[in-house]
């Protein structure tokens, strides 16, 4: 299958991976839009986060408390955590993945 992110799982494309556990990883989106841009990824495809949450439902609480996780780390606690679903919504990449995005980096 022709996905970007399944790539990104498998190590074939680069991308600066922040963190992961056994059934997400996260890395920076390519073009952040908020000075904290996450995306956090399950490792198996799923088309978008209402598939995931009925064929993997584990695999998305993980999802959310691995970029809990890291909004927590990175930001000053106050973060969005989106899922752009269907390409009228802007839903570009087909895998699903939550956006972890925060105006309040720590530190700043
Ligand atoms: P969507 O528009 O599907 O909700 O979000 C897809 C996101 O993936 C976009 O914010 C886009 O910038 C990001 N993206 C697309 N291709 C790549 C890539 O190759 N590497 C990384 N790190 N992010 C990507
Ligand atoms: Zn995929």
């Amino acid at each position: 299958m022709d996905c970007i992110f399944c790539k990104i799982v498998a190590g074939q494309i680069p991308a600066t991976l922040l963190g992961e556990t056994e059934h997400s990883i996260a890395f920076k989106d390519i073009s952040p839009r908020q000075p904290i841009h996450i995306l956090v990824v399950p490792k198996t495809h799923h088309s978008n986060v209402a598939d995931l949450a009925f064929e993997d439902p584990t695999g998305l609480v993980d999802l959310v408390q691995l970029g809990s996780k890291l909004a927590a780390e990175y930001s000053t606690g106050s973060f969005r955590l989106s899922f752009n679903t269907g390409i009228e919504a802007g839903q570009s990449v087909f895998h699903a993945h939550g956006h972890i995005t925060s105006n309040t980096p720590k530190n700043q």
